[in-house]
């Protein structure tokens, strides 16, 4: 479900894109959504703007 941004509360943040740490496929991951590739399931990523490895461990 993708609903165009309407009436929705507050500033709608364009999802960020991380780098999946195994494949490095990039995925574009919202606030909500689960840190996962979507590739391979890979749980480590990192953000694609900042250059800091920004590690997801969800054991
Ligand atoms: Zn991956």
């Amino acid at each position: 479900m993708s609903e165009p941004s309407s009436k929705d509360s507050g500033a709608t943040k364009a999802p960020m894109v991380y780098i999946c740490g195994e494949c490095h496929n990039e995925n574009e991951i919202r606030p909500r959504d689960p840190i996962r590739c979507r590739e391979c399931g890979y749980r480590i990523m990192y953000k694609k703007r900042t250059k800091r490895c920004i590690l997801f461990n969800f054991t």
